[in-house]
């Protein structure tokens, strides 16, 4: 397995793995790698023959006030769970080869990334439509991959995509959860043991609204209402719980099952966790 550290390095590889026949497809992560990630590499695989895996925490994707400096990091480990699922290139670059110090150029999408956790993070769209557009370029990939975990984003990409006529398909891969139910992110690491039994509550409540769905239930208000409680009783307050058409976004009143998802954000002691589940 190659471990890229350059652009140009990373850019030429892809290049000579298509000049030998070869697809090539990209697996955008910042790190900490979990099952969720893992498993992207397995589904990239299944679309092309070289799979390259991108490790980069990002930092125009972070506010001043955010967790970019205590974003959690383990390059080594996560070299060799890339190497150990058969990636063909890991890319680990220093936020200095990704932006230039005069870096003035940004990718904006302006409808989608609006709302929800664009809403409570203003900048957070831009930083991570500006470094997809970068990795893009870059590993020029036929395939990308990136998890249904982080609804909107993927809303956002695929939109980016169709916008900006990036020739690359875009895979959305489902949630890998911990067995109890809690959706994996590198974020819960930074849970109290406490939190963590008390974020049970979010996905719960998500399946519990699923379930009342596929038991007739259709109004939104009832099922966002449901999912307060929940949560709240739990001390998880929602930033955010809204039930929406899984392309466009945009909040519905009536569910229409098949064309809908439900997607939450909640905090307690100052910790932000999202979910989100397809109905
Ligand atoms: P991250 O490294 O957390 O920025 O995530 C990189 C990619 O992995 C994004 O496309 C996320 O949506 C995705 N991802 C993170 N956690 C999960 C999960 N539990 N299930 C599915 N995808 C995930």
């Amino acid at each position: 397995m190659n471990v890229f550290t350059t652009a140009a390095a990373l850019h030429a590889w892809s290049v000579a793995q298509k000049r030998d026949g070869h697809t090539v497809a990209l697996v955008p992560t910042m790190g900490y790698l979990h099952e969720g990630h893992l498993s992207f590499i397995r589904e990239a695989r299944r679309h092309c023959s070289k799979v390259a895996v991108s490790i980069f925490v990002n930092p125009t994707q972070f506010a001043p006030n955010e967790d970019y400096d205590a974003y959690p990091h383990k390059e080594e480990d996560d070299i060799a769970l890339c190497e150990a699922e058969g990636a063909d290139a890991v890319f680990l670059p220093q936020p200095a080869e990704m932006y230039p110090e005069d870096a003035s150029t940004w990718v904006e999408e302006t409808v989608l990334s609006k709302g929800y956790c664009g809403a409570q993070r203003p900048i957070h769209f831009r930083g991570v439509c500006t470094v997809v557009a970068k990795l893009f370029n870059i590993a020029a990939p036929d395939v990308a991959v990136f998890g249904q975990k982080d609804f909107q984003q993927v809303a956002v990409i695929r939109r980016m995509v169709r916008d900006l006529n990036f020739p690359i398909q875009i895979i959305r891969a489902p949630i890998i959860r911990d067995e109890d139910g809690l959706a994996k992110s590198s974020r819960n690491t930074y849970l109290s043991p406490d939190a963590r039994k008390a974020a049970l509550s979010l996905s719960k409540a998500l399946f519990a609204a699923k379930a009342a769905v596929e038991a007739g239930e259709r109004d939104a208000a009832t099922l966002e209402a449901m999912i307060r409680t929940t949560t709240t009783a739990e001390g998880w307050i929602p930033d955010y719980v809204n039930v929406v058409d899984s392309e466009t976004l945009m909040p519905l009143k009536t569910v229409h099952p098949g064309n809908a998802a439900i997607l939450l954000a909640c905090r307690r002691e100052g910790l932000r966790l999202i979910d989100n589940v397809l109905l």
